[in-house]
Protein backbone atom coordinates (compact mmCIF):
# COMPACT_ATOMS: atom_id res chain seq x y z
CA UNK A 1 0.00 0.00 0.00
CA UNK A 2 1.47 3.45 -0.85
CA UNK A 3 1.12 6.21 1.26
CA UNK A 4 1.05 9.73 0.80
CA UNK A 5 3.97 12.04 2.17
CA UNK A 6 3.52 14.30 4.61
CA UNK A 7 3.98 17.59 2.57
CA UNK A 8 1.24 16.11 -0.34
CA UNK A 9 -1.31 15.47 2.96
CA UNK A 10 -0.66 18.77 4.37
CA UNK A 11 -1.14 20.44 0.58
CA UNK A 12 -4.85 18.61 0.57
CA UNK A 13 -5.80 19.87 4.27
CA UNK A 14 -8.97 22.17 4.34
CA UNK A 15 -7.92 25.03 6.30
CA UNK A 16 -10.63 27.25 8.52
CA UNK A 17 -9.37 30.74 8.33
CA UNK A 18 -7.26 31.98 11.38
CA UNK A 19 -10.14 33.60 12.55
CA UNK A 20 -12.19 30.43 13.11
CA UNK A 21 -9.15 28.69 14.78
CA UNK A 22 -9.16 31.93 16.93
CA UNK A 23 -12.85 31.56 17.89
CA UNK A 24 -12.53 28.19 19.22
CA UNK A 25 -10.63 29.45 21.75
CA UNK A 26 -12.98 32.66 22.65
CA UNK A 27 -10.01 34.70 21.07
CA UNK A 28 -12.28 38.27 19.50
CA UNK A 29 -11.13 38.63 15.94
CA UNK A 30 -9.55 41.92 17.27
CA UNK A 31 -6.73 40.56 19.10
CA UNK A 32 -5.63 38.41 15.79
CA UNK A 33 -2.80 39.73 13.91
CA UNK A 34 -3.15 37.74 11.05
CA UNK A 35 -0.09 36.97 9.05
CA UNK A 36 -1.99 35.91 5.59
CA UNK A 37 -4.96 33.55 5.74
CA UNK A 38 -3.94 31.07 8.03
CA UNK A 39 -1.34 32.09 10.77
CA UNK A 40 -1.94 34.65 13.58
CA UNK A 41 0.25 36.53 16.35
CA UNK A 42 -2.31 36.60 19.82
CA UNK A 43 -2.34 40.51 21.15
CA UNK A 44 -0.21 41.01 24.19
CA UNK A 45 -3.34 43.19 25.66
CA UNK A 46 -5.47 40.33 24.83
CA UNK A 47 -3.03 37.69 26.86
CA UNK A 48 -3.03 40.33 29.56
CA UNK A 49 -6.39 39.85 29.77
CA UNK A 50 -6.94 36.24 30.22
CA UNK A 51 -4.45 36.02 33.22
CA UNK A 52 -6.72 36.31 35.72
CA UNK A 53 -8.72 32.72 34.37
CA UNK A 54 -8.42 29.31 35.73
CA UNK A 55 -5.25 27.28 34.12
CA UNK A 56 -6.03 23.97 31.83
CA UNK A 57 -4.14 20.80 32.31
CA UNK A 58 -0.81 20.41 31.32
CA UNK A 59 0.24 17.35 29.07
CA UNK A 60 3.47 16.71 28.14
CA UNK A 61 4.53 14.58 25.18
CA UNK A 62 8.13 13.02 25.52
CA UNK A 63 10.03 9.91 24.50
CA UNK A 64 12.37 7.14 24.84
CA UNK A 65 16.12 7.90 23.57
CA UNK A 66 16.00 8.48 20.03
CA UNK A 67 17.16 6.30 17.33
CA UNK A 68 17.49 6.33 13.66
CA UNK A 69 14.18 4.21 13.62
CA UNK A 70 12.16 7.68 14.57
CA UNK A 71 9.73 8.03 17.74
CA UNK A 72 7.05 10.69 16.46
CA UNK A 73 6.65 12.77 19.47
CA UNK A 74 5.45 15.90 17.43
CA UNK A 75 3.31 13.82 15.55
CA UNK A 76 2.47 12.37 18.71
CA UNK A 77 1.52 16.00 20.40
CA UNK A 78 -0.18 16.61 17.25
CA UNK A 79 -2.44 13.61 16.72
CA UNK A 80 -3.16 13.72 20.98
CA UNK A 81 -3.97 17.11 20.62
CA UNK A 82 -6.89 16.20 17.59
CA UNK A 83 -7.43 12.87 19.82
CA UNK A 84 -8.98 15.08 22.85
CA UNK A 85 -10.82 17.61 20.70
CA UNK A 86 -12.47 14.33 18.82
CA UNK A 87 -13.90 13.03 22.38
CA UNK A 88 -15.24 16.48 22.71
CA UNK A 89 -12.85 18.17 24.58
CA UNK A 90 -11.24 21.59 24.06
CA UNK A 91 -7.80 20.95 23.55
CA UNK A 92 -4.83 23.15 22.01
CA UNK A 93 -0.87 21.71 21.25
CA UNK A 94 1.98 24.17 21.87
CA UNK A 95 5.07 22.81 19.78
CA UNK A 96 8.28 25.01 18.34
CA UNK A 97 8.78 26.74 15.47
CA UNK A 98 11.64 24.86 12.95
CA UNK A 99 14.65 26.06 12.21
CA UNK A 100 15.86 26.13 8.61
CA UNK A 101 19.42 24.24 9.56
CA UNK A 102 17.63 20.80 9.59
CA UNK A 103 15.21 21.49 7.06
CA UNK A 104 17.79 22.00 4.98
CA UNK A 105 20.20 19.31 5.87
CA UNK A 106 18.58 16.33 6.88
CA UNK A 107 16.18 15.66 9.71
CA UNK A 108 12.96 17.47 7.70
CA UNK A 109 10.12 19.51 9.07
CA UNK A 110 8.91 20.00 12.15
CA UNK A 111 5.19 19.56 11.85
CA UNK A 112 4.59 16.18 12.58
CA UNK A 113 3.88 13.49 10.59
CA UNK A 114 1.34 11.65 8.28
CA UNK A 115 -2.43 12.95 9.64
CA UNK A 116 -1.20 14.17 12.08
CA UNK A 117 0.60 17.15 11.49
CA UNK A 118 -0.10 21.40 11.73
CA UNK A 119 -0.61 23.57 8.71
CA UNK A 120 0.28 25.54 6.84
CA UNK A 121 3.46 22.85 6.78
CA UNK A 122 5.50 25.09 4.48
CA UNK A 123 5.62 27.77 5.81
CA UNK A 124 6.07 26.71 9.31
CA UNK A 125 9.23 24.63 8.13
CA UNK A 126 10.03 28.28 6.12
CA UNK A 127 9.82 31.83 7.30
CA UNK A 128 6.76 31.32 9.23
CA UNK A 129 5.54 34.89 11.07
CA UNK A 130 9.77 35.81 10.78
CA UNK A 131 10.30 35.41 14.30
CA UNK A 132 13.98 33.59 14.11
CA UNK A 133 15.22 36.07 12.02
CA UNK A 134 13.80 39.02 14.82
CA UNK A 135 16.08 36.73 16.98
CA UNK A 136 18.90 36.69 14.78
CA UNK A 137 18.62 40.19 14.33
CA UNK A 138 18.33 40.99 18.02
CA UNK A 139 21.36 38.70 18.67
CA UNK A 140 23.24 39.82 15.97
CA UNK A 141 22.95 43.43 16.57
CA UNK A 142 24.57 42.68 20.37
CA UNK A 143 27.45 41.40 18.58
CA UNK A 144 27.31 44.81 15.98
CA UNK A 145 27.15 46.72 19.55
CA UNK A 146 30.28 44.70 21.80
CA UNK A 147 32.52 45.52 18.54
CA UNK A 148 31.46 49.03 17.94
CA UNK A 149 32.49 49.72 21.60
CA UNK A 150 35.71 48.52 21.23
CA UNK A 151 35.90 50.58 18.45
CA UNK A 152 34.98 53.33 19.89
CA UNK A 153 37.61 53.47 23.22
CA UNK A 154 36.76 50.04 24.72
CA UNK A 155 35.70 52.43 27.78
CA UNK A 156 33.98 48.55 29.56
CA UNK A 157 37.41 47.74 29.28
CA UNK A 158 37.02 44.55 27.24
CA UNK A 159 39.21 42.23 26.86
CA UNK A 160 38.77 41.67 23.59
CA UNK A 161 40.06 38.10 23.81
CA UNK A 162 37.63 37.17 26.04
CA UNK A 163 34.08 38.38 24.31
CA UNK A 164 32.07 35.26 24.52
CA UNK A 165 29.30 36.80 22.30
CA UNK A 166 29.15 35.31 19.09
CA UNK A 167 27.18 35.72 16.22
CA UNK A 168 24.05 33.78 14.51
CA UNK A 169 22.89 32.57 11.31
CA UNK A 170 19.80 30.14 10.78
CA UNK A 171 21.67 27.81 8.71
CA UNK A 172 23.91 24.74 8.55
CA UNK A 173 27.54 26.26 7.71
CA UNK A 174 29.91 24.75 9.48
CA UNK A 175 32.44 27.36 7.39
CA UNK A 176 31.63 29.93 10.14
CA UNK A 177 32.42 27.80 13.14
CA UNK A 178 35.32 29.73 13.92
CA UNK A 179 35.97 32.78 11.86
CA UNK A 180 38.53 36.44 12.41
CA UNK A 181 36.31 39.67 12.67
CA UNK A 182 38.02 43.11 11.72
CA UNK A 183 40.27 42.32 9.41
CA UNK A 184 41.56 44.84 7.01
CA UNK A 185 43.04 47.15 8.64
CA UNK A 186 41.82 50.12 11.53
CA UNK A 187 39.06 51.38 10.09
CA UNK A 188 37.48 47.72 10.49
CA UNK A 189 38.32 47.21 14.63
CA UNK A 190 40.54 45.37 16.47
CA UNK A 191 41.03 41.77 14.82
CA UNK A 192 39.49 38.63 16.88
CA UNK A 193 38.34 35.68 17.04
CA UNK A 194 34.81 34.53 16.58
CA UNK A 195 32.23 32.60 15.10
CA UNK A 196 28.31 31.71 14.15
CA UNK A 197 26.44 29.47 16.15
CA UNK A 198 22.84 28.54 14.21
CA UNK A 199 20.19 31.27 15.32
CA UNK A 200 18.46 28.15 17.64
CA UNK A 201 21.34 28.07 20.31
CA UNK A 202 21.44 31.76 20.77
CA UNK A 203 20.63 32.36 24.16
CA UNK A 204 18.16 35.01 23.12
CA UNK A 205 16.45 32.18 21.79
CA UNK A 206 16.28 30.73 25.31
CA UNK A 207 15.41 33.84 26.65
CA UNK A 208 12.54 34.64 24.54
CA UNK A 209 11.39 31.24 25.79
CA UNK A 210 11.64 31.65 29.16
CA UNK A 211 10.47 35.35 29.46
CA UNK A 212 7.05 36.04 30.83
CA UNK A 213 6.64 39.46 29.06
CA UNK A 214 8.24 41.95 27.63
CA UNK A 215 9.25 43.59 30.88
CA UNK A 216 11.26 40.39 32.11
CA UNK A 217 12.64 39.99 28.20
CA UNK A 218 14.15 43.04 28.98
CA UNK A 219 15.31 41.90 32.08
CA UNK A 220 17.00 38.88 30.82
CA UNK A 221 18.25 40.16 27.83
CA UNK A 222 19.86 42.91 29.70
CA UNK A 223 21.42 39.91 32.50
CA UNK A 224 23.43 38.35 29.14
CA UNK A 225 26.81 38.34 30.16
CA UNK A 226 29.28 39.27 26.83
CA UNK A 227 32.64 39.43 27.79
CA UNK A 228 34.93 39.65 30.47
CA UNK A 229 37.61 42.01 31.61
CA UNK A 230 41.17 41.13 32.51
CA UNK A 231 40.43 40.79 35.93
CA UNK A 232 37.77 38.05 34.64
CA UNK A 233 34.52 40.47 35.90
CA UNK A 234 31.97 40.23 33.58
CA UNK A 235 30.66 42.80 31.23
CA UNK A 236 26.58 42.34 30.47
CA UNK A 237 24.74 43.49 27.39
CA UNK A 238 22.85 45.59 29.69
CA UNK A 239 26.71 47.61 29.89
CA UNK A 240 26.58 47.78 26.31
CA UNK A 241 22.94 49.43 26.01
CA UNK A 242 21.54 47.40 23.84
CA UNK A 243 18.98 45.31 25.94
CA UNK A 244 16.34 48.21 25.08
CA UNK A 245 17.03 47.99 21.01
CA UNK A 246 16.71 44.19 20.99
CA UNK A 247 13.22 44.26 22.75
CA UNK A 248 12.04 46.42 20.29
CA UNK A 249 13.24 43.98 17.49
CA UNK A 250 11.91 40.66 19.44
CA UNK A 251 8.78 43.06 20.51
CA UNK A 252 6.72 40.86 17.55
CA UNK A 253 8.73 37.78 17.88
CA UNK A 254 7.23 37.63 21.81
CA UNK A 255 3.99 37.42 21.23
CA UNK A 256 2.75 33.62 20.18
CA UNK A 257 1.49 32.38 16.91
CA UNK A 258 -1.24 30.85 16.47
CA UNK A 259 -1.95 28.06 13.65
CA UNK A 260 -4.32 24.77 13.22
CA UNK A 261 -3.79 21.45 12.56
CA UNK A 262 -5.30 18.99 9.48
CA UNK A 263 -8.19 18.93 11.83
CA UNK A 264 -8.73 22.31 12.21
CA UNK A 265 -7.88 22.53 16.19
CA UNK A 266 -5.76 25.29 17.36
CA UNK A 267 -2.13 25.09 17.23
CA UNK A 268 0.73 27.46 18.84
CA UNK A 269 3.94 27.11 17.39
CA UNK A 270 6.37 29.53 19.29
CA UNK A 271 9.85 29.97 20.10
CA UNK A 272 12.46 26.81 19.23
CA UNK A 273 15.68 26.35 21.50
CA UNK A 274 18.09 23.76 21.13
CA UNK A 275 17.28 21.02 22.69
CA UNK A 276 21.08 20.65 24.35
CA UNK A 277 22.98 24.26 25.40
CA UNK A 278 18.93 25.02 26.00
CA UNK A 279 16.17 23.73 27.65
CA UNK A 280 14.69 22.70 23.83
CA UNK A 281 10.56 23.61 24.73
CA UNK A 282 8.24 25.84 23.20
CA UNK A 283 7.95 29.16 24.36
CA UNK A 284 6.38 29.39 28.53
CA UNK A 285 4.47 32.39 27.38
CA UNK A 286 2.51 30.33 24.33
CA UNK A 287 1.93 27.61 26.73
CA UNK A 288 0.68 29.97 29.66
CA UNK A 289 -1.83 31.41 27.42
CA UNK A 290 -2.90 28.23 25.96
CA UNK A 291 -3.41 27.00 29.55
CA UNK A 292 -5.83 29.95 29.83
CA UNK A 293 -7.55 29.36 26.53
CA UNK A 294 -7.71 25.55 26.54
CA UNK A 295 -8.71 23.03 28.99
CA UNK A 296 -6.53 20.83 27.88
CA UNK A 297 -2.79 21.79 26.54
CA UNK A 298 -0.63 18.99 24.61
CA UNK A 299 3.10 19.76 24.67
CA UNK A 300 6.32 18.25 23.47
CA UNK A 301 10.01 18.10 24.62
CA UNK A 302 12.41 17.54 22.82
CA UNK A 303 15.29 14.77 22.46
CA UNK A 304 14.51 11.44 24.91
CA UNK A 305 12.68 12.15 28.24
CA UNK A 306 16.51 11.87 30.32
CA UNK A 307 16.92 15.41 28.32
CA UNK A 308 13.63 16.60 27.34
CA UNK A 309 11.33 15.79 29.85
CA UNK A 310 14.12 16.68 32.67
CA UNK A 311 14.36 19.68 31.51
CA UNK A 312 10.87 20.79 31.33
CA UNK A 313 10.38 19.81 34.57
CA UNK A 314 13.55 21.69 36.20
CA UNK A 315 13.95 24.35 34.44
CA UNK A 316 10.07 25.18 32.65
CA UNK A 317 8.01 24.00 34.85
CA UNK A 318 10.18 25.05 38.14
CA UNK A 319 10.45 28.60 36.43
CA UNK A 320 7.29 29.24 35.13
CA UNK A 321 5.09 27.83 37.79
CA UNK A 322 4.02 25.46 35.46
CA UNK A 323 2.62 21.96 36.42
CA UNK A 324 1.97 18.90 34.61
CA UNK A 325 -1.28 16.65 34.44
CA UNK A 326 0.23 13.99 32.44
CA UNK A 327 3.21 12.58 30.71
CA UNK A 328 3.06 10.84 27.34
CA UNK A 329 6.27 8.61 26.89
CA UNK A 330 6.65 7.90 22.92
CA UNK A 331 7.82 4.61 22.32
CA UNK A 332 7.49 2.52 18.78
CA UNK A 333 7.95 -0.71 18.17
CA UNK A 334 11.18 0.06 15.61
CA UNK A 335 13.23 1.58 18.20
CA UNK A 336 12.40 -1.04 21.20
CA UNK A 337 14.32 -3.15 18.47
CA UNK A 338 16.88 -1.16 17.69
CA UNK A 339 17.50 -0.75 21.49
CA UNK A 340 17.45 -4.48 21.66
CA UNK A 341 19.92 -4.69 18.88
CA UNK A 342 18.64 -5.07 15.55
CA UNK A 343 20.09 -2.93 12.83
CA UNK A 344 18.18 -0.42 10.81
CA UNK A 345 17.89 -2.62 7.93
CA UNK A 346 16.71 -5.42 9.29
CA UNK A 347 13.81 -3.92 11.15
CA UNK A 348 10.93 -4.93 8.59
CA UNK A 349 11.34 -8.08 10.05
CA UNK A 350 9.02 -9.25 13.59
CA UNK A 351 11.52 -10.06 16.12
CA UNK A 352 9.43 -10.13 20.04
CA UNK A 353 12.43 -11.02 21.24
CA UNK A 354 14.14 -7.56 20.31
CA UNK A 355 11.01 -5.61 21.26
CA UNK A 356 11.78 -7.22 24.77
CA UNK A 357 15.23 -6.94 24.99
CA UNK A 358 14.71 -3.30 23.87
CA UNK A 359 11.78 -2.42 26.63
CA UNK A 360 14.19 -1.62 29.79
CA UNK A 361 14.90 1.70 27.80
CA UNK A 362 11.49 2.82 28.31
CA UNK A 363 10.91 1.37 31.25
CA UNK A 364 13.59 3.74 33.06
CA UNK A 365 12.12 6.47 31.19
CA UNK A 366 8.58 5.23 32.87
CA UNK A 367 10.26 5.33 36.69
CA UNK A 368 12.29 8.41 35.65
CA UNK A 369 9.35 10.49 34.86
CA UNK A 370 7.13 9.41 37.64
CA UNK A 371 9.60 10.44 40.41
CA UNK A 372 8.73 13.55 39.34
CA UNK A 373 5.41 13.00 40.93
CA UNK A 374 3.62 13.14 37.59
CA UNK A 375 1.60 10.00 36.24
CA UNK A 376 2.43 8.47 32.81
CA UNK A 377 0.91 6.82 30.09
CA UNK A 378 2.68 5.38 27.28
CA UNK A 379 1.85 5.93 23.70
CA UNK A 380 3.00 3.40 21.18
CA UNK A 381 3.22 5.20 18.10
CA UNK A 382 2.15 2.84 15.63
CA UNK A 383 3.94 1.81 12.19
CA UNK A 384 2.15 0.24 9.49
CA UNK A 385 4.91 -2.39 9.89
CA UNK A 386 4.71 -3.11 13.37
CA UNK A 387 2.80 -6.60 14.24
CA UNK A 388 0.39 -7.51 16.92
CA UNK A 389 2.52 -9.66 18.37
CA UNK A 390 5.37 -7.21 18.45
CA UNK A 391 3.04 -4.29 20.04
CA UNK A 392 1.60 -6.86 22.84
CA UNK A 393 4.93 -7.02 23.78
CA UNK A 394 5.44 -3.24 24.69
CA UNK A 395 2.16 -4.08 26.25
CA UNK A 396 2.90 -6.22 28.88
CA UNK A 397 6.14 -5.27 29.04
CA UNK A 398 4.19 -1.54 30.52
CA UNK A 399 2.20 -3.35 32.38
CA UNK A 400 4.65 -5.29 34.49
CA UNK A 401 5.92 -1.63 35.64
CA UNK A 402 2.59 -0.91 36.54
CA UNK A 403 1.81 1.30 34.03
CA UNK A 404 0.07 1.36 31.03
CA UNK A 405 0.27 1.27 27.09
CA UNK A 406 -2.25 2.66 24.45
CA UNK A 407 -1.69 2.19 21.01
CA UNK A 408 -2.12 4.89 19.03
CA UNK A 409 -2.66 5.33 15.20
CA UNK A 410 -2.70 9.02 14.50
CA UNK A 411 0.05 8.97 11.74
CA UNK A 412 -2.33 6.61 9.86
CA UNK A 413 -5.55 7.79 10.80
CA UNK A 414 -5.56 11.00 12.37
CA UNK A 415 -8.22 11.38 15.69
CA UNK A 416 -9.61 7.92 15.24
CA UNK A 417 -6.38 6.70 15.93
CA UNK A 418 -5.87 8.50 18.77
CA UNK A 419 -9.31 8.37 20.43
CA UNK A 420 -8.11 5.72 22.79
CA UNK A 421 -5.29 7.57 23.80
CA UNK A 422 -6.63 10.67 24.34
CA UNK A 423 -9.94 9.27 26.55
CA UNK A 424 -6.97 7.75 28.93
CA UNK A 425 -4.85 10.78 28.90
CA UNK A 426 -7.71 13.03 29.81
CA UNK A 427 -9.28 10.83 32.69
CA UNK A 428 -5.58 10.89 33.83
CA UNK A 429 -5.47 14.63 33.96
CA UNK A 430 -9.18 14.55 35.29
CA UNK A 431 -8.33 12.74 38.24
CA UNK A 432 -6.00 15.41 39.67
CA UNK A 433 -3.26 12.60 40.43
CA UNK A 434 0.05 14.55 39.57
CA UNK A 435 1.73 15.71 42.96
CA UNK A 436 4.49 17.19 40.47
CA UNK A 437 7.99 18.56 42.46
CA UNK A 438 11.34 19.20 40.62
CA UNK A 439 13.63 16.71 41.81
CA UNK A 440 16.36 19.22 42.95
CA UNK A 441 15.69 22.42 45.69
CA UNK A 442 17.09 25.75 44.42
CA UNK A 443 19.19 26.25 47.00
CA UNK A 444 21.08 22.48 46.24
CA UNK A 445 24.92 23.45 45.29
CA UNK A 446 25.12 23.65 41.32
CA UNK A 447 27.65 20.61 41.48
CA UNK A 448 25.14 18.55 43.20
CA UNK A 449 22.96 19.19 40.58
CA UNK A 450 24.57 18.00 38.26
CA UNK A 451 25.29 14.94 40.41
CA UNK A 452 21.89 14.48 41.10
CA UNK A 453 20.47 14.01 37.57
CA UNK A 454 23.22 11.85 36.13
CA UNK A 455 22.79 9.90 38.97
CA UNK A 456 18.74 9.65 39.36
CA UNK A 457 17.65 10.49 36.05
CA UNK A 458 20.88 8.98 34.05
CA UNK A 459 21.82 6.11 36.95
CA UNK A 460 25.64 6.80 35.93
CA UNK A 461 27.89 5.98 39.47
CA UNK A 462 29.65 9.18 39.46
CA UNK A 463 29.71 12.68 37.68
CA UNK A 464 33.47 13.42 36.53
CA UNK A 465 34.89 17.09 36.77
CA UNK A 466 37.89 18.25 37.08
CA UNK A 467 39.08 21.28 39.95
CA UNK A 468 38.81 24.08 37.08
CA UNK A 469 34.96 22.96 36.64
CA UNK A 470 34.07 22.60 40.00
CA UNK A 471 36.20 25.79 40.96
CA UNK A 472 34.12 27.75 38.28
CA UNK A 473 31.09 26.31 39.55
CA UNK A 474 31.84 28.14 43.17
CA UNK A 475 32.67 30.96 41.63
CA UNK A 476 29.56 31.35 40.20
CA UNK A 477 28.15 30.35 43.79
CA UNK A 478 29.60 33.25 45.08
CA UNK A 479 28.36 35.71 42.51
CA UNK A 480 25.20 34.93 42.94
CA UNK A 481 24.22 32.42 40.33
CA UNK A 482 23.74 29.43 42.91
CA UNK A 483 20.48 29.05 42.99
CA UNK A 484 20.01 28.38 39.11
CA UNK A 485 18.82 25.16 37.74
CA UNK A 486 21.53 23.39 35.48
CA UNK A 487 20.87 22.71 32.00
CA UNK A 488 22.38 19.17 30.68
CA UNK A 489 24.01 18.99 27.22
CA UNK A 490 24.97 15.51 26.48
CA UNK A 491 23.98 12.78 23.34
CA UNK A 492 20.36 12.44 22.92
CA UNK A 493 20.96 8.85 22.13
CA UNK A 494 21.79 7.76 25.28
CA UNK A 495 21.43 7.64 29.11
CA UNK A 496 25.19 7.60 28.88
CA UNK A 497 27.52 10.43 27.09
CA UNK A 498 27.96 7.30 24.72
CA UNK A 499 25.62 7.49 21.81
CA UNK A 500 26.42 4.06 21.06
CA UNK A 501 24.97 2.59 24.26
CA UNK A 502 21.48 2.22 23.96
CA UNK A 503 19.30 0.44 26.10
CA UNK A 504 19.33 0.93 30.08
CA UNK A 505 23.30 0.33 30.59
CA UNK A 506 25.18 0.63 34.35
CA UNK A 507 28.00 0.79 35.80
CA UNK A 508 28.88 3.93 34.13
CA UNK A 509 30.41 7.65 34.76
CA UNK A 510 29.18 11.10 33.20
CA UNK A 511 32.52 13.57 32.94
CA UNK A 512 31.94 17.25 32.53
CA UNK A 513 33.62 18.77 30.01
CA UNK A 514 32.48 22.30 30.21
CA UNK A 515 30.51 24.58 31.79
CA UNK A 516 28.52 28.05 30.98
CA UNK A 517 26.48 30.00 32.63
CA UNK A 518 23.43 31.30 30.76
CA UNK A 519 22.96 34.39 32.86
CA UNK A 520 20.11 35.81 31.07
CA UNK A 521 18.36 32.61 30.13
CA UNK A 522 18.73 31.36 34.14
CA UNK A 523 20.62 28.33 33.74
CA UNK A 524 24.35 26.85 33.96
CA UNK A 525 24.70 24.80 31.41
CA UNK A 526 26.96 21.44 32.03
CA UNK A 527 28.63 19.85 28.68
CA UNK A 528 29.18 16.57 28.80
CA UNK A 529 30.75 15.41 25.55
CA UNK A 530 30.59 16.88 22.14
CA UNK A 531 28.29 19.50 21.43
CA UNK A 532 27.07 21.28 18.16
CA UNK A 533 26.06 25.04 18.21
CA UNK A 534 26.57 24.90 14.41
CA UNK A 535 25.97 22.32 12.62
CA UNK A 536 27.32 21.14 9.13
CA UNK A 537 25.01 20.25 6.12
CA UNK A 538 25.08 16.06 5.47
CA UNK A 539 27.00 15.09 2.11
CA UNK A 540 24.04 15.60 0.37
CA UNK A 541 21.76 18.01 1.99
CA UNK A 542 18.02 18.08 1.14
CA UNK A 543 18.44 21.56 0.08
CA UNK A 544 19.47 19.53 -3.47
CA UNK A 545 15.96 18.18 -3.55
CA UNK A 546 13.74 21.10 -2.33
CA UNK A 547 12.51 22.92 -5.58
CA UNK A 548 9.34 25.08 -6.71
CA UNK A 549 7.48 22.93 -9.25
CA UNK A 550 5.32 24.10 -12.26
CA UNK A 551 2.28 25.40 -9.80
CA UNK A 552 4.99 27.36 -7.80
CA UNK A 553 4.18 24.71 -4.62
CA UNK A 554 6.82 23.44 -2.63
CA UNK A 555 8.44 19.82 -3.47
CA UNK A 556 11.12 18.23 -1.12
CA UNK A 557 10.05 19.42 2.01
CA UNK A 558 8.85 16.54 4.33
P1 LIG B 1 10.14 13.82 16.76
O1 LIG B 1 9.25 14.95 17.16
O2 LIG B 1 10.23 12.76 17.82
O3 LIG B 1 11.48 14.26 16.28
P2 LIG B 1 8.38 13.60 14.50
O4 LIG B 1 7.02 13.50 15.07
O5 LIG B 1 8.80 14.91 13.94
O6 LIG B 1 9.47 13.08 15.52
O7 LIG B 1 8.50 12.46 13.39
C1 LIG B 1 9.68 12.25 12.66
C2 LIG B 1 9.33 11.65 11.30
O8 LIG B 1 8.78 10.36 11.48
C3 LIG B 1 8.30 12.46 10.54
O9 LIG B 1 8.72 12.59 9.20
C4 LIG B 1 7.04 11.63 10.61
O10 LIG B 1 6.27 11.75 9.42
C5 LIG B 1 7.56 10.22 10.77
N1 LIG B 1 6.63 9.43 11.58
C6 LIG B 1 6.20 9.69 12.82
N2 LIG B 1 5.32 8.77 13.25
C7 LIG B 1 5.19 7.87 12.23
C8 LIG B 1 4.42 6.68 12.05
N3 LIG B 1 3.62 6.23 13.01
N4 LIG B 1 4.54 6.02 10.89
C9 LIG B 1 5.36 6.49 9.92
N5 LIG B 1 6.11 7.60 10.01
C10 LIG B 1 6.02 8.29 11.16
MG1 LIG C 1 9.66 16.96 17.36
Amino acid sequence: MAFKTDIQIAREAQKKPIQMIGEKLGIPEADLLPYGHDKAKISQSFINSVQDRATGKLILVTAINPTPAGEGKTTTTVGLGDGLNRIGKKAAVCIREASLGPNFGMKGGAAGGGYAQIVPMEEMNLHFTGDFHAITSAHNLLAAMIDNHIYWGNDLEIDIRRVVWRRVLDMNDRALRQITASLGGVANGFPRETGFDITVASEVMAILCLARDLKDLQQRLGDMIVAYRRDKSPVFARDIKADGAMTVLLKDAMQPNLVQTLENNPAFVHGGPFANIAHGCNSVIATTTALKLADYVVTEAGFGADLGAEKFMNIKCRKAGLSPACVVVVATVRAMKMNGGVAKADLGAENVEAVKKGCPNLGRHIENVKSFGVPVVVAVNHFVTDTEAEVQAVKDYVAAQGSEAILSRHWELGSEGSADLATRVAEIADADMANFAPIYPDEMKLFDKIDTIAKRIYRADEVLADSKIRNQLKEWEAQGYGHLPVCMAKTQYSFTTDPERRGAPTGFSVPVREVRLSAGAGFVVAICGEIMTMPGLPRVPSAESIKLNVDGDVEGLF
